[in-house]
């Protein structure tokens, strides 16, 4: 792949629109083009019960002429719908719905997603419609990476589809691995393709994802049994669906039947019931959880939904309450959007009697008393900012252990669990207090993994000291800024007196930083800790760093613009690589990194004559130094 990316770098005019380089790597987008859709890309109309089908049915019959009509029923995936254009079998163009008539050109994402061929088994001049969506597990997996973030949840998995595929950083898309059914074949009598059936298969024999549950049945009593099943069996499937949709299966009874202006008269979606109760807030209780957010939960009058007992539903953070306004005493609406937990979606304002009262964050963290707050403004979650929390332990022991700190192999999550469950870790360092004994009382450790895992414990205490700091787990210090540090202050004896206005001095520092060590040194257990790694010989010795993976070394850089990353985590990916960062531009500045809408340093740059370089052209930069040092 890396001789490929090369090659075409060298040659970009021998490189192929399909190559599988297309989809890796790194883009960021200016926006989205509108592209004029040639055939209207129609909704479909909606039912809501059998008895609804059971009249759609025979207003088929009664069109067609027919005693009984064969139907495609085919799962309605929620998602967002997408048209597809091959030339001579190779993607040209991706484009989303839109309002049927215009859409957004999104081809470079869908590049992203792998189940979209990039090239077709045939050479064929082709327009395909589908569905892109998001399983249920990469959903859950995004909204608790946002939540540990701090960033808004997305509601459904729809939502989450449709926001990645506007993102303008591709490599955002490739990450949260979106995926795909198709399910229309336009213009399918020029592959002499007669029914709906046929043309699915086509699909997949071309090489297009296609759903396998679809299910041809012959007449409104079979296709009944088939809705029955799919609402039954929706539970067990990782995919959204919201119902399915029912396509008269002969494309020449399809065509007689025709289009009303807003639906095709030949299918019909019939929408299961929705999985929602209303119920009572009886009260509002606060989770802390690992990385110390607060989340609100309501405690509900019990109801039954979905088949299941509710007693507490997720309020998610306190913007989303404030938003709904949600309180104390409402009456409100619950749904299971195929999350495990189910959410409270709105408030039945009308059932208000005047005595709900409203829910306000908490001052303090319901489990250690400290104070509470957002971490910075782009922030929605609420935490508890005690970094020695109790909540929080066991994930400060998982990033004390983790590969970029102390790196201590078998020292992992779910040990960290038992042995904070078990008291024998109550702080960082109880770790280098653990023996053989102790960690073997554990079940399932036998003397020899605990005789390993002291072996790799010992080896820790000799780590160079930028590991250290990362180690502690000093808010808003990251592997970069402990570099930084280590530099200053090579041991805990040093680091442990440092003061604000040396902090400062270092280039990278700002003042929030210092005054975030400066803070967590002063704390009566940070000195504990800090005392007892010392007496283990942790954070002693004066290391040296030999690693070599600091390529942007005797570099300077300045930032202007808006990047696709927060500005702080540049900061924090260009100090890893060892660059320098300065707020000013002066002779001594090697680069100008430009973001978006750049101010007024990139006419200075240019006047002084400082190279400058966007973030595409920065990735490169860092590849080729890595490769030029290693
Ligand atoms: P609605 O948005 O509720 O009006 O439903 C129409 C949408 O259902 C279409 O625009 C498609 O995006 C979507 N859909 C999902 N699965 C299918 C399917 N198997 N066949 C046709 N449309 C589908
Ligand atoms: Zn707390």
């Amino acid at each position: 792949m890396k001789e490929l990316m090369e090659l075409e770098k060298a040659y970009p005019k021998l490189a192929s629109p399909t190559s599988p380089t297309q989809r890796v790597g790194y883009k960021i987008l200016k926006g989205f083009r509108s592209v004029k859709h040639p055939f209207f890309m129609y909704s479909l109309d909606n039912s809501y019960s059998m008895d609804d089908m059971a009249e759609f049915d025979k207003r088929v019959r009664k069109l067609t002429g027919l005693t009984s009509v064969k139907y495609m029923c085919e799962m309605k995936i929620d998602g967002l719908s997408i048209r597809l254009k091959y030339e001579d079998g190779k993607l040209a163009l991706a484009a989303t719905r839109g309002d049927g008539k215009v859409g957004e050109d999104v081809t470079e994402n869908i590049k992203r997603v792998r189940s979209i061929p990039l090239l077709l088994q045939k050479n064929l001049n082709v327009e395909i419609r589908g569905e892109i969506y998001m399983s249920y597990t990469e959903f859950r997996k995004l909204n608790l990476l946002r939540q540990q973030n701090g960033l808004a949840l997305f509601a459904n998995p729809r939502n989450a589809a449709a926001g990645t595929i506007r993102q303008l950083d591709t490599s955002e898309v490739s990450k949260r691995h979106l995926n795909s059914f198709m399910y229309t074949l336009i213009s399918p009598e020029k592959y002499d393709l007669k029914t709906q059936y046929e043309a699915l298969k086509y699909m997949r024999k071309i090489g297009l994802k296609t759903n396998e549950s679809s299910k041809l049945v012959h007449d409104l009593e079979e296709m009944k049994e088939y809705l029955d099943w799919a609402q039954k069996h929706r539970k067990e499937i990782d995919y959204p669906i919201d119902g399915v949709v029912v396509k008269v299966n002969d494309f020449s009874y399809q065509s007689s039947l025709g289009f009303t202006a807003k639906y095709p008269r030949w299918a019909m979606a019939y929408k299961f019931p929705a999985e929602q109760a209303r119920t009572l807030i009886k009260d509002v209780t606060i989770q802390v959880g690992r990385s110390g957010t607060l989340t609100p939960v309501a405690m509900l009058e019990p109801v039954k939904l979905a088949g299941t007992m509710v007693k507490r539903a997720s309020l998610h953070n306190f913007d989303y309450i404030q938003k709904r306004d949600i309180r104390i005493g409402d009456v409100v609406l619950v749904e299971k959007a195929g999350e495990i937990i189910p959410q409270v979606i709105k408030v039945i304002k009308e059932e208000r009697t005047g005595s709900e009262r409203k829910i306000e964050p908490p001052k303090s963290c319901p489990i250690c008393g400290g104070p509470t707050g957002k971490m910075n403004e782009k922030d929605v979650a609420i935490r508890c900012l005690n970094p020695y929390c109790p909540a929080k332990l066991e994930a400060r022991i998982e990033n004390f252990s983790s590969r970029k700190a102390m790196n201590i192999r078998g020292l992992g999550k779910s040990l960290i669990k038992k042995l904070v469950k078990n008291g024998l870790l109550k702080d960082l360092a109880d770790v280098y207090e653990l023996g053989v004994e102790k960690i073997s009382k554990l079940e399932k450790m036998g003397e020899k993994s605990s005789k390993n895992l002291i072996k790799e414990i010992e080896r820790s205490e000799s780590a160079p000291f930028y590991k250290v700091i990362t180690a502690l787990g000093i808010p808003m210090v990251g592997e970069g800024t402990a570099r930084l540090l280590s530099n200053e202050f090579p041991t805990l004896e040093r680091l442990k007196c440092a003061r604000k206005e040396e902090l400062m001095k270092i280039n990278g520092i700002g003042e929030k930083v210092a005054d975030s060590i400066v803070e967590f040194l002063s704390l009566e257990q940070t000195q504990k800790t800090v005392e007892k790694l010392t007496s283990h010989g942790v954070g002693t010795r004066q290391t040296e760093s030999h690693e070599d993976d600091t390529p942007l070394k005797d570099l300077k850089f300045v930032i202007t613009g808006t990047l696709s990353i927060p500005r702080i985590e540049m900061k924090e990916y260009l100090l890893k690589l060892g660059a320098s960062i300065s707020s000013t531009l002066s002779s001594k500045t090697d680069y100008l990194i430009v973001g978006e809408n750049p101010g007024s340093k990139l006419e200075k740059a240019k006047k002084i004559g400082v190279k400058l370089i966007n973030e595409e052209e920065l990735k490169n930069l860092v590849n080729q130094l890595s490769k030029t040092s290693s």
